[in-house]
């Protein structure tokens, strides 16, 4: 795997790969890599014939008392991970490389996309920041594929819609969330976590498994599912609770009842000083009504 911190270069080392038609997959990441990002990593190594992943812990998507200096870089075992998962390029630029200047053009979602709803609320500006780091990147790596995660389902969700608006030529992959053994989704931050907020952090998981379940077992009453959020992650104190909602995936339009299609389960909130997010995308299973005709009474099933 070669290393290069300049756009200059990276260009240049793609040029004959994008010149004899292979396929580039991009991976972006900040960093700190774990077996989540690993698995992007895979997928495209898997699907593409050039795997880039970017490293770069991007200023403009944090706000002013959010983590940005204490953000965790562990460049030289991120650089191991990614030689070992089999990516051929890592693009790592200083943060002048990217915003040699002050940046005057930036991407802005709808709020009703990103500011006004889920962790737009805590975060205001994230996603702006987002969404022009990812069409720079993009427009640097040109890639053909990009991999995102599921994990950070309204950011993948603006990417996908930066792409077709933008018409940017690129497939986009979204990856499933991958978990510790015990439900805890991975994150860079986690290492945050001390050993006790380590085991309270399962709460999120189980609170989403919670409600699963529910909508599996035929309940389609939206509030009830979120009620059944909030009392589960109420019962673990060290939880400060931001936001547990039900939105439909494609529109993340809050869901109304009856619950159908294909519906996200969100939660976010802190434990101590560390912000963690979660979520579950489920299927709602279809009310099949079926009339039984000697009674005279529709039964559903
Ligand atoms: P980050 O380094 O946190 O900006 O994440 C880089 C990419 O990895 C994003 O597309 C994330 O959604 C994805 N990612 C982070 N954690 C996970 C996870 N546990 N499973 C799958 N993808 C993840």
């Amino acid at each position: 795997m070669q290393t290069l911190t300049t756009i200059a270069a990276i260009r240049d080392a793609l040029v004959n790969a994008r010149m004899s038609g292979q396929t580039i997959g991009l991976v972006p990441t900040m960093g700190a890599l774990h077996a989540g990002h690993r698995s992007l990593v895979e997928a495209s190594v898997a699907a593409c014939d050039i795997t880039v992943a970017t490293l770069f812990v991007n200023p403009t998507q944090f706000g002013p008392n959010e983590d940005f200096s204490r953000y965790p870089r562990t460049f030289e075992a991120d650089q191991a991970l990614l030689a070992d998962a089999g990516c051929d390029f890592l693009f790592a630029p200083a943060v002048t490389e990217l915003y040699p200047d002050e940046q005057s053009i930036w991407l802005q979602a709808d709020a009703a996309l990103a500011d006004d709803i889920l962790c737009g609320v805590s975060r205001p500006g994230h996603f702006r920041g987002v969404l022009t780091i990812v069409a720079k990147l993009f427009n640097i790596i040109q890639p053909t594929h990009a991999f995102f995660g599921q994990k950070d389902f309204q950011q993948a969700t603006l990417i996908q819609r930066l792409v077709e608006e933008l018409n940017f030529p690129i497939t986009l992959v979204r990856c499933p969330t991958v978990r510790e053994a015990d439900g805890l989704a991975m994150s860079s931050r986690n290492r945050y976590l001390s050993p006790a907020d380590r085991e309270a952090a399962t709460i999120l998981s189980r609170a989403l498994s919670a409600a699963k379940e529910m909508i599996l077992e035929g309940e389609t009453e939206p509030d009830a599912v979120q009620a059944v959020m909030e009392q589960c992650l109420a019962a673990e104190p060290a939880f400060v609770l931001e936001y547990a909602e039900v939105r439909q995936t494609d529109t993340l339009a809050t869901a109304s009842a009856p619950l159908m299609g294909e519906i996200v389960l969100a939660i976010a909130g802190k434990i101590g000083t560390t912000r963690l997010i979660d979520n579950e995308v489920v299927g709602v299973p279809q009310v099949r009504a079926t009339a039984n005709v000697a009674e005279g009474i529709a039964h559903v099933s």
